[in-house]
């Protein structure tokens, strides 16, 4: 007697069950089939979802993809990001950037921070029908998936429409490439800074040296001043000198006949020889 006997069977192509009927096996694949289309969808609306933060150019342009989104899922909202700093070190307790590591134990061989942007993020829908939640805004459904995640929009606690944002910046690869590029201008610019305080320092150097320079010449003439005022005195004081020796050597010599007085009285008695010589004559020849 043999161990084994030849059935007739119906496998379904999708999950590879097997039937006893063509019916059942065709049932299982009509079925397999919507739920593949079901994960299709989601998984493209998921992917359109995650396409927003890799198409975003600013915080700006991101609010405004979410708006569209949403709008695209009928559900009017603004999206408003305030007050975003950047933070190099952003605690990756609850949240990370996509791919990373959440780390609230602060464990030492994972990370305890990421660089991003934090701050608040507003949902206003209208009047009356007050403020969303961000997961009311961006949900996606298909059959029985559900998300409700924006990748990279980390939100914390809040309410009222209003809650604590963190965004990574390795989330959004286009933003990124303009914080570095702002990040490589600060340091081109602090190196230029740093050369230009160089080139200053040197140049203070130069101008010292100078201004020292200039001191012993301003040294040198207060030098020659004070000599020449020193000169000056000194010959003040030779010509009061000599005057007191001349006026001494006068005072002694006062009973001295001086040499003119002695040539004018020669003088007269010389002019009276003559008249005396010329009229003389004179009588003679008459
Ligand atoms: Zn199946």
């Amino acid at each position: 007697m043999s161990n084994t006997k030849m059935v007739e069977a119906y496998v379904c192509n999708h999950c590879g069950d097997i039937f006893k009927t063509k019916e059942e096996a065709y049932a299982c694949f009509k079925e397999c089939e919507e739920d593949l289309n079901v994960k299709k969808t989601f998984v493209k609306l998921q992917n359109e979802k995650n396409e927003l933060r890799l198409k975003a150019t600013s915080f700006n342009h991101f609010a405004k993809l979410l708006e569209e989104f949403a709008r695209k899922n009928r559900r009017e909202i603004e999206v408003e990001f305030c007050n975003l700093r950047y933070e190099k070190y952003i605690s990756n307790t609850h949240d990370c950037p996509i791919g990373g590591q959440t780390n609230w134990r602060k464990e030492k061989d994972k990370p305890t921070s990421y660089p991003g942007y934090i701050g608040k993020v507003v949902f206003k829908k209208n009047k009356e029908e007050g403020s969303w939640y961000a997961s009311d805004a961006f949900e996606i459904e298909s059959g029985a998936l559900w998300s409700s995640d924006v990748p990279g929009l980390n939100t914390g606690c809040g309410g009222g429409g209003e809650f604590i944002v963190r965004l990574y910046i390795d989330d959004f690869p286009k933003i990124k490439e303009k914080v570095d590029s702002i990040s490589n201008l600060t340091s081109a610019k602090i190196e230029a800074i740093q050369k230009e305080n160089k080139k200053k320092e040197e140049l203070k150097n130069i101008i010292e040296d100078a201004i020292d320079k200039d001191l012993e010449i301003i040294n040198c003439n207060k030098e020659i001043m004070e000599l020449e005022d020193q000169l000056s005195k000194l010959n003040e004081k030779k010509v009061k000198l000599s005057n007191m020796v001349a006026n001494k050597i006068m005072a002694k010599n006062k009973h001295l006949v001086p040499n003119d007085e002695i040539v004018d009285r020669f003088a007269d008695e010389i002019s009276a020889k003559e008249t005396e010589i010329i009229n003389g004559e004179n009588e003679e020849v008459e």
